[in-house]
């Protein structure tokens, strides 16, 4: 059974994705319990669905993405539903902090978003996304040596956007270009 805090459909903000029509679907429960964490629904309630139930609910959008997302999605197998999805023609990307990447690997775009920089995965996954603020210590991301595209994102607040780290942000990858930037655009469209 799938553990789904919500079901919905609204614009992808974030990584190569940003702008497209996205389905999104929120599981339950993290490994994590980060400070800054802007998705705290992850912690609360939850209905459990098959994936066939979940598949259903999906059919109703005119969308051909979906996002898997948290908390952390990795937390238990769910090829079995990205295949599900799959056999309906639909593109699945995860966004994942890379707990356990087995879990998510039939996925068709995985977003990798590490919390731990000193323990870094280099394989599994499509892109990295570094959440980052004015405080961060980014010489572990210059220092990656990866041919996968490096998100810089800024550390935001939950329904708005922190400036000071933004802008903190626009300067670092105006410096290093191999950089690039995702702003959660979903926080300056005011949607969901
Ligand atoms: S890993 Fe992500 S979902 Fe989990 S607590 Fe940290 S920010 Fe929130």
């Amino acid at each position: 059974m799938l553990r789904v805090v919500e079901i919905f459909y609204s614009i992808q903000g974030e990584g190569s994705f940003s702008g497209c029509p996205c389905v999104f679907v929120r599981l339950h429960g993290c490994n994590l319990d980060c400070s800054w964490c802007d998705e705290p629904l992850h912690k609360g309630s939850y209905e459990s669905f098959t994936s066939k139930e979940v598949v259903e609910k999906i059919l109703k959008f005119p969308t051909k993405y979906i996002v898997i997302t948290g908390g952390e999605p990795s937390l238990n197998n769910i090829n079995d539903f990205i295949d599900a999805l799959h056999v309906e023609g639909y593109h699945v990307a995860v966004e994942t902090n890379g707990y356990r990447l087995a879990n998510i690997k039939n996925a068709d775009h995985i977003t990798y978003s590490p919390k731990d920089w000193d323990a870094l995965h280099v394989e599994g996954f499509s892109e990295y996304k570094f959440v980052v603020g004015v405080d961060s210590k980014i010489e572990k991301i210059l220092n990656l040596k990866t041919k996968k595209t490096i998100y810089i994102q800024p550390i935001n607040f939950k329904d708005r956007v922190n400036k000071k780290n933004t802008d903190f942000c626009i300067e670092l990858v105006k410096k290093y270009p191999h950089l690039r930037l995702s702003v959660q655009l979903h926080k300056y469209l005011g949607v969901e």
